[in-house]
């Protein structure tokens, strides 16, 4: 399934950058046909791939607020399997705790090709949610995992790691067309 991206060849999406940069909406509880389908698209569409850590609706051009992303149970060795409890489903998140301390990490993003970011992120969170079935779950993350669930949920409000980035990094023969987007950043 295609991932919406901010640009491609060298070249601003705007109507991806619409969306991305769009609030996505909550999916009504009791999910409904289309929250559910919408959910099922999103994990099917990150399961069949091995490049990311997580994925939020938006980037496959769905404007709700539901995530998944590869929870403390994925081997690394094998492939993300569905429905084997290697991933975690959040619909309509909201993060109800930040402890601890800050941590300055580098980040990509699919829907940022060609550029990593240093982004400085909370290492534990606690999180209220839906999971993919509806049931009510209070998760909480830390590390790693913790960084992952934030990245995707900037995706909800339309954050992307060019935002929070506090360095950015691109390969030099695409400084032509990079500098000219972060001149003003
Ligand atoms: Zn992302």
């Amino acid at each position: 399934m295609k991932t919406w991206k901010l640009w491609e060849n060298e070249r601003i999406n705007e109507e991806e950058t619409r969306l991305l940069r769009r609030r996505a909406d909550e999916i009504p509880v009791p999910f409904d046909d289309e929250g559910k389908r919408d959910i099922e698209t999103l994990i099917d569409a990150f399961v069949g791939r091995d490049d990311a850590a997580g994925l939020a609706a938006p980037q496959i051009g769905i404007s709700k607020r539901v995530v998944v992303f590869k929870n403390g149970q994925f081997n690394e060795r094998g492939p993300l399997q569905k429905g084997g409890g290697q991933y975690d489903v959040l619909v309509n998140p909201r993060i109800t705790q930040i402890r601890g301390d800050t941590e300055k990490g580098q980040e990509g993003c699919l829907s940022c090709p060609d550029i990593s970011a240093d982004v400085v992120r909370a290492t534990s969170i606690k999180v209220k949610a839906y999971d993919e079935k509806g049931n009510k779950i209070n998760r909480r993350y830390t590390g790693f995992l913790a960084r992952v669930v934030q990245h995707e949920l900037d995706h909800l409000d339309g954050k992307l790691i060019v935002d929070r980035g506090t360095a950015i990094y691109f390969p030099k023969e695409k400084a032509p067309f990079f500098d000219k987007i972060f001149k003003d950043a």
